[in-house]
C-alpha cells in the first residue's frame, strides 16, 4: 500500500469516486458526498448536512422610517 492515497477510491470495488451533492428538499439541507461511478456507493464528506440558505434575509426591516428627517 502506498501512503498518501486520497480517499477517492471506493472501499467496496476500488472504483473512482466523483464528488456529488445531495439536496434534501424536504428539510432544505444539502450534503456533499462522494459517489462511486462504478457501483454507486455513496460516501459522506461532511458529518452534518448544511442548510441551503446560509443567512436568513431580513426583508421585513423597514428601509425608510417615518421618523423625523436628519436635517
Ligand atoms: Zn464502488
Amino acid at each position: 500500500m502506498v501512503n498518501g492515497t486520497p480517499k477517492t477510491i471506493c472501499e467496496r470495488c476500488q472504483g473512482t469516486l466523483a464528488p456529488d451533492q445531495e439536496v434534501d428538499l424536504l428539510t432544505g439541507m444539502s450534503l456533499v458526498v462522494y459517489r462511486c461511478i462504478n457501483c454507486g456507493r455513496r460516501t459522506r464528506l461532511e458529518k452534518e448536512p448544511r442548510p441551503l440558505t446560509p443567512k436568513p434575509v431580513n426583508r421585513d426591516a423597514p428601509v425608510k422610517s417615518a421618523t423625523k428627517p436628519d436635517r
